[in-house]
């Protein structure tokens, strides 16, 4: 059973910590919402009309309400099984087949990731069917929804089974080092994904081909022309089968790079911001900020390798849940428990580079147009048609937010179009 001891306080203060925490951050951003949501920003004056802006409000008010519920239901069921005796009573089942002890490992793991898949299930089925859908933007089908869940169940399982894998093998084999040779291994094969990425997993669950518009293709292949980069490189894809919402993104690593355009977005904008979208993906491109966050990933996952490492024979970890041998695997999990809520803390770091990467792309895009007016036309479009927040608490922007808060982004395009000029 669970023994009472400090460890355990210490855990349960820091989940205390970080559960209230998350709580009251969703807590000001609704209530900021609520204070200041009816005034149109000043970017968007005259662009917006109540009703609009009144969906808007409502739409993230209903999303982070259902957010906090399923955190809840989350943090509960995390709870459950780290204290109810669920986890000894799993590696007694284990243990009692004999099993090598990577193969051990690897159904432990996967028992825990399969009850998490089934319990997000209904989680995921309102998201889609009921709130996606009461704001136009679901196209899901019932069929489409389960075949996405199996490919990701199978996908998430092979990748799942080859990282753990061989992390849990180095751990044997390696008992001093492994910690650095499966930062090796998960960089190099971290690596490997984001190449084969839009190549071989993309292309399971979306079709993506050449732009089919003439007009505009032409256009695209005169922009990248322009800067140096592949036209080849630029494709559309069929996210309208699952949701109306529209969005572009930069992907892949050397041959498989390319800038992805949502056929939402291309059915919705005009070809002028079509292409100013395009001139900010290709700064991301040119800038390299795939190559610069993958640095900064992987400099994180050292030090956090290293910690585990640290941890992993630390016998109290194991008293205290309740186990009265060191299992690695159990250990990987306990740490994982342990170390989730205080990480929580340091992710605004990764949010204020990803939100340095977007300034730069859009500096970029400026640079490249001459002008910023498509660009801000684009955001525009973008914040209308996905529902946008135009009022985060700011700090819950600076918390979590990749990119920066819609008003703020178009009001420093303005800013950089006047310095300009003058
Ligand atoms: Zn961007």
């Amino acid at each position: 059973m669970v023994q009472w001891n400090i460890l355990l306080i210490i855990f349960l203060v820091i989940f205390a910590v970080n559960v209230v925490f998350r709580w009251l951050l969703t807590y000001i951003n609704v209530r900021h919402l609520r204070l200041y949501g009816h005034n149109v920003p000043e970017v968007f004056k005259g662009e917006i009309d109540e009703a609009t802006l009144s969906k808007m409000s409502d739409y993230t008010a209903d999303t982070s309400r259902f957010g906090s519920i399923e955190h809840f239901f989350d943090d509960i069921v995390t709870l459950v099984i780290l204290l109810s005796g669920f986890l000894p009573l799993l590696v007694s089942i284990i243990l009692f087949y004999k099993l090598n002890f990577i193969l051990s490992g690897l159904i432990f793991f996967g028992v825990l990731a399969l009850l998490s898949s089934v319990l997000d299930i209904p989680f995921n089925l309102y998201s889609t069917f009921v709130i996606e859908k009461r704001y136009g933007f679901s196209t899901m089908t019932v069929r489409l929804w389960i075949t996405d869940f199996l490919k990701s169940l199978i996908v998430s399982a092979v990748l799942m089974g080859i990282l753990l894998g061989a992390m849990l093998a180095l751990i044997q084999y390696a008992e001093h080092s492994w910690w650095f040779w499966v930062w090796i291994f998960f960089s190099l094969f971290q690596l490997l994904m984001i190449w084969l990425y839009p190549v071989l997993i993309a292309p399971l669950f979306n079709k993506f081909e050449p732009v089919r518009d003439g007009a505009l293709k032409e256009d695209i292949i005169s922009l990248m022309a322009k800067v140096g980069l592949k036209a080849k490189g630029v494709f559309q894809v069929d996210a309208g089968k699952r949701s109306k919402h529209t969005n572009a993104y930069f992907t892949g690593l050397g041959k498989t790079k390319r800038i992805v355009l949502f056929d939402t977005l291309l059915n919705s904008h005009s070809a002028d911001e079509i292409l100013s979208v395009l001139a900010h993906e290709a700064g991301h491109w040119k800038k390299k900020h795939i190559m610069k966050q993958l640095v900064f990933t992987e400099i994180a996952s050292l030090a956090v390798f290293y910690i585990i490492y640290l941890l992993l024979g630390w016998p109290l970890l194991y008293e205290t849940f309740g186990f009265n041998e060191n299992l690695p695997y159990v250990g990987l999990l306990l740490i994982a428990a342990l170390l989730g809520p205080i990480a929580f803390f340091l992710a605004p770091l990764g949010a204020i580079l990803m939100r340095k990467f977007e300034r730069e792309a859009d500096d970029y895009c400026l640079n490249l147009l001459g002008t910023v007016k498509p660009m801000i036309n684009a955001l525009k479009r973008l914040a209308k048609d996905n529902l946008a927040n135009l009022h985060p608490h700011p700090f819950y922007a600076w918390f979590y937010y990749s990119h920066p808060p819609l008003a703020e982004r178009i009001a420093r395009l303005w800013q950089m179009e006047d310095k300009k000029a003058s």
